[in-house]
């Protein structure tokens, strides 16, 4: 997919929108505003302090069904962004046949995937973790068919944070270049808590972004997103829960059935 049809030279517009909601739709509001005011979408190795730049990172920390639909919402307006898959969770299951699917589906709209890396499961010294998530990159390399670059880490400690270099032999979005030296904006918790992202010091004197979204909070459509996105999000893991827990019940008496 090309880059995106952005005009860089366009005149900044003043047509802003402020969410209230975070949605799909309020995502493509602030996309397109960013667009108006002359941003253009990079990869994290593009990425240089005093452009009109924006890094849209993605962490997948609860469900990769919920990151496709903001993938095809991104998809639709010509941008690419970087979704952060995690291996090492009890949340989802990324080898499963869907999984697998959406992680394909993904690269197919144009799009990277990245290791979203949870350092508590390993030993906490720098040589082991750099091997477990060489690791974990080559098992997400094969689960989505394609390469993994770079890395994100998941609620990382603080000797993390600010991290100089390569980490497994790629690239990471904590390094001071891309965290640091450039304005650093997420929506933790359901919420822009420290400010709107259209409201940045480094937007008004347009330099660049690194945009971390979690899609549980964007794709459902909810007014107010942090309980109710995981209430439905839990609702559809009781149902799967509750079919296979049936299918499972119903062998059980069949099978006792003809013991009996
Ligand atoms: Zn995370």
């Amino acid at each position: 997919m090309p880059m995106n049809a952005l005009d860089t030279s366009a005149a900044p517009r003043t047509a802003i929108h402020r969410q209230a909601d975070f949605s799909l739709s309020d995502y493509r509001a602030l996309i397109a505003d960013l667009q108006g005011l002359g941003y253009r979408d990079t990869p994290l190795e593009g990425l240089v302090p005093d452009r009109r730049l924006v890094f849209l990172r993605h962490d997948v920390d609860l469900c990769i069904a919920r990151a496709l639909r903001v993938a095809e919402e991104e998809a639709n307006l010509g941008v690419s962004a970087s979704y952060y898959v995690l291996v090492s969770t009890e949340m989802y299951n990324p080898a499963s046949a869907q999984s697998r699917d959406q992680l394909r589906r993904l690269r197919d709209l144009g799009h990277r995937i990245g290791l979203h890396f949870d350092a508590t499961f390993y030993h906490n010294e720098r040589t082991a973790l750099e091997t477990a998530a060489d690791e974990e990159c080559a098992i997400l390399e094969r689960l989505s068919g394609g390469p993994v670059d770079s890395i994100s880490f998941h609620r990382p400690a603080p000797e993390l944070m600010g991290l100089a270099g390569e980490f497994a032999g790629r690239r990471h979005t904590y390094e001071p270049n891309v965290f640091t030296e450039v304005a650093y904006i997420s929506d933790s918790s359901g919420g822009f808590f420290q400010g709107h992202p259209l409201d940045h010091p480094s937007v008004t004197a347009g330099r660049a972004l690194q945009l971390l979204t979690h899609p549980i909070w964007w794709a459902d459509d909810l007014a107010t997103p942090s309980r109710l996105a995981l209430d439905r999000m839990r609702g559809e893991r009781t149902d799967a829960l509750d079919r296979v827990l049936a299918a499972a019940t119903a062998k059980a008496k069949t099978r006792s059935a003809k013991a009996g």
